[in-house]
């Protein structure tokens, strides 16, 4: 039995040298080490039962599922709009979440409980010299010490399919979980570069309400989500002026009250405990997204206390370590990075409308991850507001990182000099200028400040209108191109304002 092993040692050695030497053989000289990119939240499809007849795909659940789950729970949807709905009600609106969500199921432990794989294959075409992306794609349910391995595997495979001995790292939002769990357990070896991208690596304020009861509907940021969310078609237009006018009259805030309403039932009975408990709630790799001063008031509205915690041990177990060796050290491993890779970046978006599920609808971000905790501290103003008019600069270190148009301060960022924002980009749509700064970040020979090139300051102001970008400067013209439905509207909302104002003077005493 030992000697088997010893033979299998032998070999294994034998051929761990072989490929070592086949790799500094292949060795490539371009001076690009390649880019891997390790990506966010349901970049692959989740296929259950891959390669067999009952294949099919579980997450991203199709677009008619929703529209076709509404039509058949008419009669539920209607005893919602009366608010005065029963335990039953509730026992369909629950399963019918649960039913959007079947096959992504985990077990108590936080193991997924069908066979569920991510629709994703190692590429095979070497090429990197043009500075393209090896995205590595994961499972976003799982424990992300579970996917830093993979990516640690995965990082291995890049480096001898490509002949470097070094690799540049960007985590896009959860992929920047990922990555920092990758950092703290394998080191800063090897690497030439870390970006965190819209990195979710400190959570997002998003995700922390909602894993803390902070589900409500609010209509002024659900019609800014829409619209910030929608295409540029006429049909699309239409329907977000038509809701704006909606919102202006009253008629949103109305239904939102409702759902709201039906929400906070939903709380008292314990349905929405149940829901959590069915999906997100039992994955870690969501769990990873709770910010860390979120994370025990989270754990007690999801788990509960006590006895009642007791069936889901092994999971808050895994839970509880990615909290304490990743979440409450993001600070430290970030230095890390710097002190030993020697160049970083931290990209964070600003200005966008948060997703409109949650009491924390008001904070500043790029529609998922919040602007505070993206770049890891930077002081900002609301959505829709300024820091104020005096407002001077937090920590003064010879340099200017207030944004001229007041809503971030820089200063208290953890690395001020290496963290550059970009206003109105919503957090995964492309724009040229997103490859072309993390292209600059990792084609630099040394650690690239916010200084040193023009071409990319501190703040960048994207028009999404025009689709162009350019540093943001007091000068900078942050009228929007209004589409020619928006002006109609907008002249329409100017005479109905106009009418209102005239109508409270002339009726109302105030
Ligand atoms: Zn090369
Ligand atoms: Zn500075």
């Amino acid at each position: 039995m030992k000697k088997t092993l010893a033979c299998l040692l032998a070999v294994m050695m034998l051929f761990s040298a072989l490929s070592v030497a086949a790799s500094a053989e292949g060795a490539c000289d371009c001076g690009h080490a390649p880019i891997i990119f390790v990506d966010g939240f349901n970049a692959s499809d989740l296929i259950q039962d891959e390669g067999t007849d009952s294949e099919r795909v579980v997450f991203p659940f199709p677009g008619d599922a929703i529209p076709n789950m509404l039509k058949d729970n008419v009669a539920t949807v209607w005893d919602l709009l009366d608010t005065r709905f029963d335990a039953a009600t509730e026992q369909t609106v629950a399963d019918a979440v649960k039913g959007l969500l079947h096959g992504t199921e985990m077990n108590d432990d936080g193991t997924p409980l069908y066979n569920v794989t991510v629709d994703w294959r190692y590429p095979t075409d070497p090429a990197h010299s043009d500075g393209r992306y090896f995205k590595f794609n994961f499972d976003w349910r799982l424990d992300p010490f579970f996917n830093a391995e993979g990516l640690k595997d995965f990082i291995a495979y890049v480096k001898e399919l490509t002949g470097h001995d070094t690799v540049h790292l960007i985590g896009f939002s959860q992929g920047a979980t990922v990555l920092n769990t990758y950092l703290s357990q394998y080191g800063y070896e090897g690497l030439a570069t870390v970006i965190w991208y819209c990195g979710a690596h400190n959570g997002t304020a998003l995700v922390g309400s909602l894993f803390s009861g902070g589900l409500r509907m609010d209509a002024a940021s659900a019609t800014g989500y829409v619209q910030n969310a929608t295409e540029d078609t006429f049909l699309f237009n239409t329907l977000s002026a038509l809701l704006q006018g909606l919102t202006d009259i009253g008629i949103t805030g109305g239904v939102m009250d409702l759902v709201n309403k039906s929400l906070e039932k939903f709380y008292a009975d314990g349905v929405m405990k149940d829901i959590f408990l069915s999906t997100f709630g039992k994955m870690p790799g969501v769990w990873a997204l709770v910010p860390y001063e979120d994370y025990e008031a989270a754990k007690r509205f999801v788990f509960g206390e006590g006895e009642e915690a007791a069936p889901y041990a092994a999971l808050i177990e895994k839970l509880d370590r990615y909290h304490n060796e990743v979440a409450a050290n993001s600070d430290a491993i970030l230095q890390a990075a710097q002190e030993q890779v020697g160049k970083i970046g931290v990209i964070a978006k600003y200005n966008v409308r948060m997703m409109p599920v949650v009491d924390v609808a008001d904070t500043q971000s790029d529609s998922l991850i919040d602007t505070y905790h993206a770049s890891c501290g930077a002081t900002v103003a609301d959505f829709g507001q300024t820091l104020g008019d005096g407002y001077v600069q937090k920590i003064d270190d010879g340099h200017d990182h207030l944004s001229a148009d007041g809503i971030v301060d820089a200063s208290t960022a953890l690395f001020p000099d290496f963290t550059w924002f970009i206003k109105n980009a919503v957090h995964e749509t492309y724009i040229p200028y997103n490859d072309a700064l993390l292209h600059h970040i990792c084609d630099s020979d040394r650690q690239p400040d916010v200084f040193e090139d023009e071409a990319f300051p501190q703040f960048t102001y994207y028009s999404p209108a025009a689709g162009t970008t350019a540093p943001l400067t007091k000068d900078t013209d942050e009228r929007p191109d209004l589409k020619p439905i928006e002006r109609i509207m907008a002249f329409f909302r100017r005479i109905v304002t106009f009418w209102k104002k005239l109508f409270r003077k002339l009726f109302v005493v105030e």
